[in-house]
């Protein structure tokens, strides 16, 4: 300090203005190291804010790899719902933690309430129908999407009447119903299909939305169908499909399994796999609903 005084004192500096811009420059300093330190969720580092720990995958179903703990800090590198991957700074460690274990602004999961579904109206739409037979397989099962979609939404429909729900359906049998007459009005809507592809390597399902409301629907039902299904997961993800962009409700698309796969056929097609998927459905509609 004393050098600093005498440096200011031989060139006249040595006076209150100085004073008073050096010490606006420390706490501008001080900001300036602040803002660089503040995390948001743009940043790409992420503290833990309660002990916890890392799973190999965005679930709670996935294995544990290591514990973490309060005070700890991360790259973000990756976000699935409510889950953020990590990576250590030296790169060594990697994996998924709960956004609330972290301080990202995100919700704890609610678990489902019980009577969340009583009263809403949830309107069921199954893929296709009549002389639109969707998507078929080239087994000898030769499976129709048109027939398992209305299956799952029957079979659906009355899981949810269970639940207490009123349940809307865009057709009950084997009819043909244009896209723009899908457009019942409810509490939330959910469109139900099988993928195809050319290839018959392609598996899993997909939730599929669009407009942005309509996210954290899809976010809680692909992560209710990935806790309790076989069928592997492709994530929740936007995409442009009429019933889902004429709608302004919380609607999805849910792609149950490619029917061009043997063995998602042979899940679509086993009644048994098909409740275990429809219960999940359920599962998520209520945890929906309990926020
Ligand atoms: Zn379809």
């Amino acid at each position: 300090m004393t050098g600093v005084r005498r440096w200011l004192s031989k060139h006249r500096m040595w006076n209150l203005p100085t004073l008073i811009a050096l010490v606006l420059f420390l706490i501008f300093v001080l900001f300036l190291f602040m803002v660089m330190n503040h995390n948001d969720e743009n940043s790409s580092t992420i503290y833990v804010t309660q002990d916890a720990e890392l799973r190999t995958g965005p679930n709670a179903a996935y294995p544990e790899l290591y514990p973490v703990h309060k005070g700890d800090n991360f790259h973000k590198i990756g976000k699935s719902g409510k889950w953020i991957q990590v990576e250590s700074h030296n790169k060594k460690e990697k994996g998924w933690i709960t956004g609330w274990h972290t301080n990202l602004d995100i919700k704890k999961d609610v678990t489902a309430s019980k009577d969340s579904l009583k009263g809403k109206t949830i309107v069921l739409d199954p893929g296709h129908g009549g002389s639109d037979q969707g998507a078929s397989s080239r087994t000898q099962k030769k499976s129709l999407e048109k027939v398992y979609t209305l299956k799952t939404a029957k079979e659906l429909k009355s899981l949810l009447n269970r639940e207490g729900a009123h349940v809307k359906m865009t057709r009950e049998d084997d009819s043909y119903v244009s896209l723009s007459d899908r457009n019942l009005k409810g509490d939330a809507y959910i469109s139900i299909h099988n993928d195809s592809l050319d290839s018959t390597k392609a598996n899993g399902g997909t939730v599929y939305w669009y407009r942005k409301g309509q996210e954290g629907l899809a976010e809680t039902l692909n992560q209710s169908i990935q806790k309790k299904a076989l069928l592997s997961n492709r994530g929740a993800k936007q995409e442009n499909f009429q019933v889902l962009r004429q709608t302004n409700q919380p609607a999805v698309l849910l792609e149950l399994g490619y029917i061009s796969n043997p063995t998602d056929e042979d899940m679509i097609t086993d009644k048994l796999h098909r409740h275990v998927v429809e219960e999940a459905v359920v599962d998520g509609l209520k945890i929906y609903f309990s926020n």
